[in-house]
């Protein structure tokens, strides 16, 4: 974050992209207008009508303008969405991708009491489409685990489990098969966890975890794994609280931060005011308390409750028939 700005004055890097991110962008930047927050934004193209357009699905200018914001809003890329996030993290450094995993009312979650935060690996372990090779008998997937981007990682989620009140941090491995680069990523999950010596820890294997999820959802607060476990887990939480149209998403990095639904383009609905804002204001949200601005967050968040517990405007996929700027009204009149 640059900290020469004046305070509550962000410069925000804002990627609609392509289909429906272009809606749902729309409706959270009505929102977001409405909080007690100065915002500069800055625009910038990227997704496949940007590639149809320039060439080149993520130009150069893109990345600058990503560079130099305080954090960037990104709404959804088409085909290319693969190649376009790969790169802006990493550009930026991402390390950190995070999956808040929380039921709201009338969503279609399974559990109604759900509310963890799951913290993935972002640059190595066995998720590196570039160390992989063919071989005589078929191919070979290295998996690298550093000490220094595992005590990276670790550190971010005690430090998360400490800034957001939470009071235990759950590592997860396979260290009783993959004994040297998961043995690794348990002992240095336990040394970190004497920095926090407040925050409740506890270990489990990666099958345990999947299974636990599904048994008692409820134990979790955060939950901290390498690359290719967090990614299945994050898909795992996602089904556990429901629906495309609610889970946000954010990627920390050392140059930039980016917060974007989990959800993609939607050619189907795209055009047709359908889609369902929530993801991406929920992604607001996170971004709101990356730049420390905590109760603003709060007001945001309090405003969408409310909304989708009154459960009167809700767009199709939640049930409802209300458009996405209806419902991005209807929370913006609950602030
Ligand atoms: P892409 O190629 O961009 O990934 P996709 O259609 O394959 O697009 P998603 O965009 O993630 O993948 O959509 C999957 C399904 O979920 C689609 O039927 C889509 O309409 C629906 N969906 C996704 N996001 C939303 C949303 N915000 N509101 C309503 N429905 C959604």
């Amino acid at each position: 974050m640059n900290t020469s700005k004046t305070k509550n004055k962000y410069q925000i890097a804002v990627v609609p992209g392509d289909g429906i991110g272009k809606e749902v962008m729309e409706a959270t930047l009505f929102v977001l207008d409405e909080l007690d927050i100065d915002f500069d934004y800055v625009y910038g193209e990227a997704g496949d009508e940007c590639g149809q357009k320039n060439g080149n699905p993520l130009p150069e200018e893109t990345l600058d303008i990503i560079r130099n914001a305080d954090a960037c809003l990104f709404g959804a890329a088409g085909e290319t969405a693969a190649d376009v996030i790969v790169k802006i993290r990493q550009e930026m450094k991402m390390y950190a991708n995070l999956r808040p995993v929380k039921t709201y009312p009338n969503t279609n979650a399974l559990f109604d009491d759900v509310d963890f935060m799951i913290v993935r690996e972002n640059t190595e372990g066995l998720y590196i489409a570039d160390q992989e090779e063919l071989t005589e008998d078929g191919a070979i997937a290295k998996r690298i685990i550093t000490r220094k981007a595992e005590e990276r990682i670790i550190d971010y989620a005690f430090n998360y489990a400490k800034e957001n009140n939470k009071s235990k941090v759950t590592g997860v491995h396979k260290a009783n098969v993959l004994k040297k680069s998961d043995g690794l990523f348990k002992d240095v999950f336990y040394e970190v966890a004497e920095r926090y010596p407040e925050i409740e820890t506890e270990d489990f294997y990666v099958d345990a975890t999947a299974m636990y999820l599904i048994t008692q959802p409820q134990s979790f607060e955060v939950i901290v794994t390498t690359n290719l476990f967090g990614d299945i887990l994050s898909d795992e939480g996602a089904g556990l609280v429901g629906g495309l149209g609610v889970i946000p998403s954010a990627n920390i990095g050392e140059d930039g931060a980016l917060f974007e639904p989990v959800h993609g383009s939607a050619p189907d609905i795209a055009g047709e005011g359908k889609a369902n804002p929530i993801a991406m204001m929920l992604s607001a949200i996170m971004m709101l308390r990356y730049i420390g601005e905590n109760e603003e967050a709060d007001k945001f968040d309090a405003a969408i409750l409310k909304v989708l517990n009154d459960g009167k405007i809700l767009t199709r996929d939640l049930g409802g028939s209300s458009s996405t700027m209806e419902v991005a009204e209807a929370i913006k009149n609950n602030l």
